[in-house]
């Protein structure tokens, strides 16, 4: 391991606690479909674990968005880069997001989804940031609740590094060259 990461979450602390919100997301939509929407790019690592944690008919779709003005503007403006391919009317949708910092992309995101005529949305996050929230979101299935540092690893990057790393780790951008 580098001198800029600090392992913050195991594999196998993540492996176990997906396991576990596959069998409680299993037991909420007993004798139902549901739909999993993943927020790329993030979220593909968590996306591809969880479903296989769910026993019950799953189907895929994928969405990609960018803020505008991340951490400066309270907007919640998201543009989305890649829509969905498919229509969601009458399906359970759960949103699949790697991290809910600000609030501001998933808030955005609902309510976008809700306007197009599905059966319920639900939001799924391997982590969640409360401490910097600036819109209030409801989250009904959290992995892990972090402290307040950049975390990069299963799925997260910077500057489009250490998504294929294996465990959730801290990163120290003053001990890195990755941006510079
Ligand atoms: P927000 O909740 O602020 O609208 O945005 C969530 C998005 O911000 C995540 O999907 C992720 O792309 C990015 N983000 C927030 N916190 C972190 C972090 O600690 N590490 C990484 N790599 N991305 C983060």
């Amino acid at each position: 391991m580098s001198k800029e990461l600090t392992t913050l979450l195991s594999r196998d602390q993540i492996h176990d606690r997906i396991k576990e919100m596959g069998a409680q997301i299993t037991a909420d939509y007993q004798g139902q479909q549901v739909h999993l929407i993943c927020i790329l790019k993030g979220a593909s690592l968590f996306l591809a674990d969880l479903a296989r944690a769910i026993d019950l008919p799953v189907s895929l779709d994928f969405m990609a968005v960018s803020s505008y003005g991340k951490g400066t503007k309270t907007t919640g403006e998201v543009r989305i880069t890649k829509d969905l391919d498919a229509a969601i009317q009458n399906m359970n949708v759960i949103i699949v997001e790697d991290i809910v910092d600000t609030g501001l992309t998933l808030n955005y995101l609902r309510g976008l989804l809700e306007n197009r005529g599905p059966r319920s949305v639900k939001i799924a996050t391997l982590l969640d940031k409360p401490s910097r929230r600036i819109q209030p979101v409801t989250v009904e299935y959290v992995g892990f609740t972090i402290p307040d540092a950049f975390v990069v690893g299963y799925g997260l990057d910077y500057a489009e590094r250490y998504r294929n790393l294996r465990d959730v780790c801290v990163l120290d951008p003053t001990a890195t060259s990755a941006g510079a």
